[in-house]
């Protein structure tokens, strides 16, 4: 198969090789690297992506989750360009900021007010401060296998080699990089998701120490659903305590109308965002309940401090405002029953051949797992590298793009045939 793939992509290979003198590994992003080298990207149109070599795919990637819309939606290019000449940076407050905060609190029952970032990366390392302000606390909770982005505090557990990841229901914190400080291990506690009992346990334990809870609902791009018990025992647990919950959003927020939380009937003290809330613009931000927001109030000096030369860009403003509005409840529902019918056909596909796969769905997120068993926490994850790899370049040759960890998602675009697509693509890898 890397034959067939590097035969259809020698534009690619070559702007790779001269990638390879500016960029270590040619590469500025971890995840799009893949062997023997990425697919370059030329154009996009709705739900098809085009390489520099011609090579048209299907896109079931759609950036990690972030364009809800598919590429170059016309509503969403018209809102960005119009903000473009009117000046991409000025420098002031825009009414863009006020209406795309308008729109996400009339969205989020738990939403009172937000602050807007550039990437999930500072939501979450700025919700965790929130945090860390209200309660004096500095020990920030999260579960093992959860990603929150890069700063230090998130690059912690993400992926735990097994030799160093202690007990299933006591995980220890294990930096995910060279670099990370060595005190995260300390400041850092990671929690074994959909296990309650020895969530709360650990918990417990830490109880006067601790800043926060941190939590993506569906653990992220892992698309692992919490369990109902679990949810529930872990947000009585920190309303009780008055530890903060953060529910991380940045992936979920597209999989219902108010998000994640607003499906799943947990009021979170705050909520991160990215992705899909930029309408394919760089983006985050951080909100919740106004206790808790109030102190980055500047009229007589903010007790904590946030700042972002391009926070709340008007490109980004604007952009998102069209692409979150164009996901109304009639969209999210309608992308739901479509995700629900890839599911169930790619199921039976997966059942014809008598293998044994995984397919994880919530709303327009989904996951193929190569395991025999249903995947509920991270350490359920199979480690077949070599095979995801496999199936993936399989599939990318019959035209669908997804992750290389074989996770992927709906977009607005999509229809009854890119579905039929999906699953007869997904019959050929299979087979071959
Ligand atoms: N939180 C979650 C759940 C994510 O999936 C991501 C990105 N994949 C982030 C935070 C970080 O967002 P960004 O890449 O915009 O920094």
């Amino acid at each position: 198969h890397v034959e067939r793939y590097r035969d259809r992509t020698e534009t690619s290979r070559r702007h790779h090789e001269t990638a390879l003198e500016y960029l270590p590994g040619g590469n500025t992003r971890e995840a799009l690297h893949y062997s023997p080298y990425p697919a370059y990207l030329e154009d996009g149109d709705g739900a098809v992506v085009t390489d520099v070599d011609g090579n048209e795919y299907l896109d079931f990637l759609n950036n990690y989750t972030s364009l809800i819309h598919g590429h170059a939606p016309t509503g969403i290019v018209e809102a960005a360009t119009d903000a473009v000449r009117r000046g991409s940076a000025p420098g002031g407050p825009t009414t863009d900021e006020i209406e795309l905060a308008r729109h996400l609190v009339d969205r989020a029952p738990a939403l009172e007010l937000i602050r807007f970032t550039n990437s999930g990366t500072e939501a979450t390392m700025n919700a965790i401060r929130a945090a860390r302000a209200y309660t004096g606390n500095d020990i920030v909770a999260k579960f093992e296998g959860a990603y929150h982005g890069t700063h230090d505090d998130a690059q912690v557990s993400i992926h735990p080699p097994a030799h160093l990841s202690g007990p299933a229901d006591d995980p220890t914190s294990v930096p995910d990089s060279a670099g990370v400080p060595d005190s995260k291990r300390e400041e850092v506690l990671s929690l074994p998701f959909n296990d309650a009992d020895a969530t709360v346990e650990k918990l417990e334990r830490h109880r006067d120490e601790l800043a926060c809870v941190l939590l993506a609902p569906y653990m992220g791009s892992a698309v692992v659903p919490p369990e109902p018990d679990f949810l529930e025992t872990l947000a009585d647990w920190t309303d009780r305590t008055d530890v903060p919950l953060i529910f991380d959003e940045v992936i979920s927020l597209r999989v219902a109308y108010g998000g994640a939380h607003a499906t799943l009937d947990v009021e979170p003290d705050l909520i991160t965002y990215g992705k899909i809330v930029g309408g394919g613009f760089p983006v985050g931000a951080f909100g919740g309940r106004e206790e808790l927001l109030d102190p980055y109030d500047p009229r007589g000096g903010a007790s904590v401090v946030h700042s972002g030369t391009f926070n709340a860009n008007p490109v980004t403003a604007s952009a998102g405002l069209a692409a979150l509005e164009a996901f109304d409840e009639a969209a999210v529902e309608r992308l739901d029953g479509l995700a629900d019918t890839l599911a169930s056909a790619s199921r039976d596909v997966i059942a014809d051949r008598g293998l044994s796969i995984q397919f994880n769905r919530a709303g327009s997120l989904f996951t193929l797992y190569l395991s025999p068993d249903p995947v509920r926490t991270y350490r359920d994850k199979p480690h077949r590298k070599a095979l995801e790899r496999r199936l993936f370049h399989e599939l990318q040759s019959e035209g669908v793009r997804l992750a290389p960890k074989l996770m992927g998602c709906l977009s607005t675009p999509m229809d009854e045939a890119e579905v039929d697509q999906f699953v007869a693509a997904l019959d050929t890898a299979l087979g071959r």
